[in-house]
């Protein structure tokens, strides 16, 4: 029997476009003698419209905006939006692949939605969602998985209000020039810079401020950055690493996004020790994050070939030109084999959990 795909997309986020190229390339991917699929778009005012039976591939962005869905507004009436996708047919769908990107996204807030209606779902958990998502508590449990991290300190807005000069002295104490101030729940650079003396870190500091009450001002690290993707369940599997190459002062939204300014060297020149490292860091935080179906965890490496975790990222960038399906390719599972694998992998996932 076909398997029914619903394709979630678009979304309130800033990565609402990338989310779109995303879904075009996966109705690409996807075999339609395998598969019905269906869309679910998130317009970017956060309004629900879900969509017709695809029947080929989609073109063109418009298509999967405009043409295949109705408006069906979700926040008011969650309960008729719901149970239509039943009304699509008279089953309900068999896999919901989630392209969403940032908060609301793969924060673990649209998974905990799926897991209320029972549906199987592509990726990470609720847990491993959110724990992801916020780079504080993703943190401390890579500390208990003894993974190296670069120094860090972390205050909420209020903390930060109240005694501006104490953390300024402990940041100056324990942390060495430049500085890297983040919004602890945003992805894609978003709110973060770099900060080389006290007026910028207070500057970057109220930057950050303006996307979360949560910051995190990490050491800054001069380092290559290595890329790793994870692919599994109970029994996760490794990938080839790969490198990123910025042609800008970091790795920004623009560079990453926009520009195409980034060069990618896949497999990345390591040596067999920094990849056994490499490999065991990327599992160990797959572990400890308790994650499942996918995840890209992305690491520092010094000149010393010192392994350091960056992050990771519970539902990387998954256009074909993403260092996550490039990972796979050259690890010998191409773009439409990674998508079979993943839908497999999120119904193994739900019968488990059962
Ligand atoms: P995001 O979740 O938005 O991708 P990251 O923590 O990965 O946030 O930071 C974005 C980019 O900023 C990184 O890919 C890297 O280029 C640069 N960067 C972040 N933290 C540091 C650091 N401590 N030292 C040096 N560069 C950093
Ligand atoms: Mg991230
Ligand atoms: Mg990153």
């Amino acid at each position: 029997m076909k398997k029914r795909i619903g394709l979630l997309y678009g979304g309130k986020s800033a990565e609402h476009e990338v989310s779109l190229s995303t879904a075009r390339a996966v109705t690409q991917a996807l075999n339609f003698n395998e598969y019905d699929v269906f869309p679910i778009y998130i317009t970017q005012e956060g309004e629900w419209r879900k969509g017709n039976q695809l029947v080929a591939p989609i073109d063109t962005i418009e298509q999967l905006q405009f043409e295949n869905t109705t408006n069906q507004s979700l926040p008011n009436n969650i309960s008729s939006f719901l149970p239509s996708h039943q009304e699509i047919d008279e089953e309900s769908l068999d896999v919901i692949f989630p392209l969403l990107h940032g908060p609301n996204g793969e924060d673990g807030t649209v998974q905990g939605l799926l897991e209320v209606l029972n549906l199987p779902y592509i990726g990470n958990g609720v847990l491993a969602s959110s724990a992801g998502m916020d780079k504080v508590v993703m943190k401390q449990l890579f500390t208990i998985a003894g993974l190296k991290q670069v120094p860090y300190v972390h205050f909420i807005r209020r903390e930060w209000r109240n005694d501006q000069s104490f953390w300024l002295g402990k940041i100056e104490k324990e942390l060495a020039w430049p500085l890297f101030v983040k919004p602890a729940n945003l992805g894609s650079s978003v709110g973060i810079s770099k900060a080389s003396n006290q007026e910028e870190l207070i500057e970057a500091v109220d930057l950050a401020l303006k996307y979360d009450r949560k910051i995190v001002i990490e050491q800054g690290i001069n380092a290559r950055e290595i890329e790793m993707g994870v692919l599994g369940n109970d029994t996760p599997k490794c990938s080839v690493p790969g490198e990123i190459k910025p042609l800008k002062a970091f790795y920004d939204y623009q560079a990453k996004y926009k520009d195409g300014n980034t060069a990618m060297i896949i497999p990345a020149v390591v040596s067999k020790e920094v990849e056994a490292t490499l490999q065991d860091n990327a599992m160990k935080a797959f572990k400890v994050l308790d994650c499942s179906g996918l995840v890209r965890a992305d690491f520092f490496v010094t000149e010393n070939d010192e392994v350091l975790i960056n992050e990771v990222n519970t539902l990387p960038g998954f256009t074909p030109f993403s260092m996550f399906p490039l990972l796979w390719q050259h690890t010998g599972v191409n773009y439409s084999e990674l998508i079979d694998q993943l839908i497999e992998l999120a119904i193994e996932r739900h019968t488990e959990k059962q």
